[in-house]
């Protein structure tokens, strides 16, 4: 049956559908509370119905009653990824969860390190199609701040559509269905493992006015648009998500398309957009859907400015409730409740996620970088003013051991700085950043290799070295 002639389903969903795109602009700061303090109290008590969740409040002698709102929510301990994974997957839904009726998702984790045995584990979480049609009105909210009508912006979202990932998840439950009822003509949707020119050829033809992808992948197209593939791929704006973009790549694919490019911010386990920049650059948060704290290496809350390890928790949906959530692992910066001069209402972070805690580079003297406050390499090609590093990537292979590797545009090889010239210039902002005893290796490669087991491409900067600072939560 066609789940969008269940009553069940649609009522609640155009119920939503008025209601939430706009709540965060239509309710001042204490009214947002006050809808935040219910959501909250409704998902503690369907957490409580959750094995896991029993076990943990009962342990930590808390009740449901006891959580009147987002003020008592410390009061509640955390859930790792091990948590879920351990309890997979009678043990992270309610009794009243129907299964069948469920979708699994499935992170894409990454093979390249296990943490403590934890880092980056793959993790799956139940959802169900109530809670994915309500995560997609996230997407109408970010729709109205760019102008963009979902019935007419031809959008094309190059993503992972392997099994047990959001995208294919959604695809098959979601727009299987919902075509019988509306055109979708207007979206295209292509898997990011395809060949780089098979993308090309398909967004020439489509001919898209916003674009959804990961950077690589931008990337890679901007560089054979470059080249004078896909004449006719002219949009209007590009959306980035699923990995850090770094300032070089940004300005790299930009100048390709002369339009902007913007991120957002999600998860296999938020099961929608958590945060979306904003023209002013801003992340703004929404904040109606998820509550965020950020946690130091001893899982102290850190305040408004300080950089911290994200803790989420989900104020909607059923399936796996997702409360004080630490498994996603990225560095964040809790913002000081300054308005953005964009005209959003919604909280601001103090600046852009700085990627996984994972990826972090630990130096021998104890410093330690965020994947993002380590990519000097962008300030310097941006100072090169040159775009012939086709794509780059850092890799920890060592503690006192960096290998910065880059892709050369053979039609740019003789244009510009040279690659020596491009070598030094890297090796000596590294050596300053770092000191002199690190080994800095600056290499030419002919590709980067991805990670199949995740579906999407190598992230920009990799660290092999284990430490006790990475993998503690
Ligand atoms: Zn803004």
């Amino acid at each position: 049956m066609n789940p969008f002639i269940n009553p069940l389903i649609t009522i609640p969903f155009f119920k939503n559908y008025i209601l939430d795109p706009g709540r965060i602009e239509r309710l001042n700061a204490k009214k947002l509370e006050q809808y935040q303090n219910k959501a909250l109290r409704k998902m503690v008590s369907y957490a409580y119905k959750v094995p896991i969740y029993n076990k943990k409040y009962k342990e930590a002698g808390i009740h449901p009653n006891d959580i009147k709102g987002i003020k008592d929510i410390t009061k509640l301990p955390f859930i790792s990824r091990q948590d879920i994974n351990k309890n997979f997957p009678d043990g992270i839904i309610s009794s009243n969860f129907n299964k069948t009726k469920g979708y699994v998702i499935c992170t894409g984790g990454t093979t390249t390190k296990y943490c403590c045995n934890s880092g980056s584990e793959p993790v799956c979480t139940y959802t169900d199609m109530p809670s994915m049609l309500r995560g997609n009105l996230i997407a109408f909210r970010e729709n109205r701040f760019f102008n963009l009508n979902w019935r007419k912006t031809r959008f094309a979202h190059i993503g992972n559509f392997n099994p047990f990932k959001y995208d294919e998840v959604f695809d098959k439950n979601v727009i299987t269905y919902a075509k019988s009822f509306f055109s979708f003509k207007n979206y295209l949707s292509i898997q990011a493992s395809k060949h780089t020119h098979k993308i090309i050829e398909k967004l020439d033809y489509f001919k898209p006015d916003v674009i959804i992808s990961y950077p690589a992948i931008f990337q890679d197209i901007a560089y054979l648009k470059r080249k004078g593939y896909g004449k006719n791929i002219q949009p209007k704006l590009l959306l980035v998500g699923g990995a850090m973009l770094d300032e070089y790549t940004r300005s790299y694919v930009e100048d390709v398309f002369d339009c902007r490019m913007f991120n957002t911010y999600a998860s296999c386990e938020s099961g929608a957009e958590i945060a979306f920049e904003c023209t002013e650059r801003n992340w703004h948060i929404h904040a109606d859907f998820f509550h965020l704290e950020a946690v130091d290496e001893n899982m102290e809350l850190v305040g408004p400015g300080e950089r911290g390890r994200l803790v989420i928790t989900k104020l909607w949906g059923s399936g796996t409730p997702i409360i004080r959530y630490t498994g996603m692992e990225d560095w964040i910066t809790i913002g000081d409740g300054e308005k953005c001069s964009c005209g959003l209402r919604s909280p601001i972070f103090g600046k852009p996620v700085e990627g996984r805690v994972n990826s972090n580079i630990v130096l021998p003297d104890g410093r330690v970088f965020p994947p993002s406050a380590f990519l000097f390499i962008s300030s310097v090609l941006h100072g090169l003013e040159t775009f012939k590093v086709k794509r780059f990537q850092i890799v920890q292979n060592r503690v006192d051991e960096i290998e910065i590797l880059l892709i050369i545009d053979e039609d740019l090889r003789d244009r510009g700085p040279s690659f020596d010239e491009i070598a030094r210039k890297i090796k000596k902002i590294y050596h300053e950043k770092t000191g002199p005893d690190i080994t800095i290796t600056v290499k030419e490669v002919n590709e980067i290799e991805d990670d199949i087991d995740t579906g999407k491409p190598a992230p920009i900067v990799i660290s092999h070295v284990d430490t006790f600072k990475n993998c503690n939560i």
